[in-house]
């Protein structure tokens, strides 16, 4: 259930209408009689701009480099044959030939 404060129907045209002429949005807020927290709220609901860009997590870098290490493959020397080959996954220590075997 929402909790709707303001009728926003009304107040986003008065808004914009400040706006247009110039007028900062705290002094938009006093005028048409809105709280200027949630008048800054309410223009970025608008925008549809997230509140804040989220920030990147140790999980996330962790999956970005998993992803990158899926499309490029893992530089790996064979551990039976020494010979260099790309493996898929860092779990793959023999090249295919060997892996073949
Ligand atoms: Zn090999």
């Amino acid at each position: 259930m929402a909790f709707v404060k303001h009728d926003w129907t009304k107040l986003d045209p008065q808004v914009d209408a400040l706006i247009r002429a110039g007028v900062p949005v705290s002094e938009c807020a006093k005028r048409v009689g809105v709280d200027k927290n949630a008048l800054h709220y309410r223009l970025r609901v608008r925008a549809n701009r997230p509140q804040a860009p989220r920030r990147e997590t140790r999980e996330d870098r962790r999956r970005q480099n998993a992803e990158q290490r899926r499309e490029s493959g893992v530089d790996r020397n064979c551990l039976r044959c020494q010979k260099a080959f790309v493996a898929p996954t860092r779990f793959i220590r023999r090249c295919p030939p060997c892996r073949a075997d």
